[in-house]
């Protein structure tokens, strides 16, 4: 299903517009500031923005920060830039669900004289058992009947602090025999004197997602909360503590996560591949962060484009990382400027051109675009070809340069290749050819037709740059599928190699991104690049080269 057309939440949106059960939507994307965000947090954020902005409604960024030891800034400044840079706004809407923190416990309170909960004082191992299991009913605590009084005394002292981690929780008080486990007494609070990154030391009992979410959602006046599908099952519970709190009740709604072949997308994971230094950080350019896809230079229309490619369904679904790539590629296609950029180098001798002469030849940024204006690249007797755009015994498809036959210079003339030079080991290392000089923006006067066209750069003006050619990070479609991820590690996904640049790119701005003709989209790398002296990170491929 494409965005542009419908899918099932949009359905459900515009229905509850049409018939006035809501008169206005509010969504959310609720990032837990443990980690950077990824491209499976993008088609969350593309979702709920994308929503809200289709029917004038608002999106709220709300960090849930319920968690203290995971927690820290440096993730909330780097998500709030994230999702800024992918194009979308909360204005003034941001929340944290640490804010919340005090209306929660009075809510627990709340639930607690109305003797729907209590506090348990099991051991978290008891607990566990006691829980009972898919086929198995639980069995209710022997605290499950402690009396208001007793209840409101004990979760007062573990929000004082009388009690150490983990020796009582407090719990809804629902169906120990319910057939969804998550309606089995749910823990609310669990004790946890650790230093929060907002709150301080305010607290020593924080709230479980599961009580915090719903009741933060409700506070926000959300109207439609849209989550992935593990959340189903908690779906009964979500309504459960509205209900008995009698607040404003939103709506959840589930759909299926984003799942990217040759991609770990777990904030687990990709922690340790940074912390091990399998990349070099959260913003390594193979990383399927955004922080990473930034830096390797894939634009947020993209991505953008990406999320409404692949829809949104309740199916769970396996996407190939080849529809992302041909996004940036289509997207590159139209907005890269051009430029020219040898990397395995063959020497040309121009024989016919005047040696100690320079041209300033004039070169159209985009072919297919007027508006990007023009450069000039240097040209002299000595030019650098690739050398696999040379054959000495080519086929008759072959195109490109061969002994006695002619190719274009993108951008400048046609020349044939007259002689091979060889050193003594019998390798190619010169080629002397002739140029027809009649040829510059124009075909050959003699009517004569010379179908390939091969990029090449000035031997005399051309400047060596570092080029950082990245590939899949993982050579497995599916690495959690293997024992341990780690050994899906594709050993070729970074190579340092060195091109010869048209001197203009020594120039250009950090994070501008370009295409080698017939090579590839690079950008410029934000980090290791200094001025004038780019570092370039190759940011997709012109085809899919990928072998399965
Ligand atoms: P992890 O389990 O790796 O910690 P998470 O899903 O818990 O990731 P959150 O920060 O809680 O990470 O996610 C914020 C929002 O992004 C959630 O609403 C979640 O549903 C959504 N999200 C996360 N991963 C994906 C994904 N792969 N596809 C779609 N939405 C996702
Ligand atoms: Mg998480
Ligand atoms: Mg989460």
């Amino acid at each position: 299903e494409m965005a542009s057309g419908s899918n099932f939440i949009r359905t459900i949106i515009s229905d509850d517009l049409a018939s006035g059960r809501r008169k206005t939507i509010i969504t959310r994307f609720p990032p837990e500031p443990n980690g950077y965000l990824h491209i499976g947090h993008a088609k969350s954020i593309c979702l709920n923005f994308g929503l809200a902005q289709e029917f004038g409604g608002h999106c709220h960024l709300r960090f849930d920060d319920t968690n203290p030891s995971k927690e820290e800034t440096e993730y909330v400044e780097a998500i709030k830039e994230d999702v800024q840079w992918l194009g979308f706004d909360w204005g003034k809407h941001l929340y944290y669900a640490s804010d919340t923190f005090d209306q929660l416990y009075l809510w627990a309170i709340e639930l607690i004289k109305q003797g729907k909960a209590y506090v348990d004082s099991q051991s978290a191992e008891d607990m566990r058992v006691n829980r009972g299991t898919l086929t198995e009913p639980g069995v209710a605590s022997p605290y499950r009947d402690r009396s208001v009084t007793e209840n409101l005394d004990l979760f007062d002292r573990m929000k004082r602090g009388e009690f150490p981690d983990g020796s009582h929780v407090l719990r809804a008080k629902i169906d120990m025999a319910s057939p969804n486990i998550n309606l089995r007494d749910p823990a609310m609070y669990r004790i946890l004197h650790a230093h929060h990154h907002r709150s301080g030391d305010n607290w020593c009992v924080y709230p479980m997602y599961d009580y915090a979410h719903g009741q933060g959602d409700s506070i926000e006046g959300v109207t439609h909360s849209i989550c992935t599908l593990e959340f189903e099952d908690h779906r009964p519970l979500y309504d459960w503590f509205l209900r008995e709190l009698n607040i404003f009740a939103p709506q959840q709604i589930e759909f299926a996560r984003l799942n990217l072949s040759y991609t770990v997308m777990s904030k687990r994971k990709l922690l340790q591949l940074v912390k091990e230094n399998h990349v070099s950080g959260w913003d390594d350019p193979r990383m399927p962060t955004l922080v990473g896809m930034r830096r390797r230079g894939y634009p947020p229309a993209a991505i953008r484009t990406f999320c409404e490619r692949i829809g949104v369904g309740r199916a769970a679904s396996w996407i190939d990382l080849s529809v992302l790539e041909d996004c940036v590629r289509e997207q590159l296609n139209e907005t890269a400027p051009r430029r020219q950029v040898v990397l395995d180098p063959l020497k040309i001798v121009i024989s016919n051109y005047p040696k100690g002469q320079t041209e300033e030849l004039e070169a159209a940024n985009h072919p297919q675009n007027p508006q990007a204006g023009t450069r000039l690249l240097p040209f002299c007797n000595e030019i650098y070809i690739e050398r696999a755009d040379f054959m000495e015994d080519p086929p008759k498809k072959f195109f490109r340069l061969g002994p006695g036959r002619e190719v274009r210079l993108r951008n400048a003339y046609i020349i044939r290749c007259d002689e091979v030079i060889r050193d003594e080991q019998g390798e190619v290392i010169e080629l002397r050819c002739s140029a027809d000089l009649d040829t510059l923006g124009k075909n050959p006067a003699d009517g004569r037709k010379v179908k390939g066209i091969i990029h090449w750069v000035s031997a005399r003006h051309a400047k060596p740059v570092e080029i950082r050619q990245y590939d899949r990070l993982f050579q497995l479609e599916n690495p959690d599928k293997a024992d341990n991820f780690l050994v899906a590690l594709n050993p070729e996904s970074f190579q340092v190699t060195e091109g010869l640049a048209e001197p203009g790119l020594l120039n250009e701005e950090m994070g501008a991104t370009f295409q080698f003709e017939r090579v590839g989209y690079f950008t410029i790398d934000s980090k290791d690049s200094l001025p004038g002296q780019p570092v370039f990170n190759r940011t997709v491929t012109l085809r899919d080269t990928w072998e399965k």
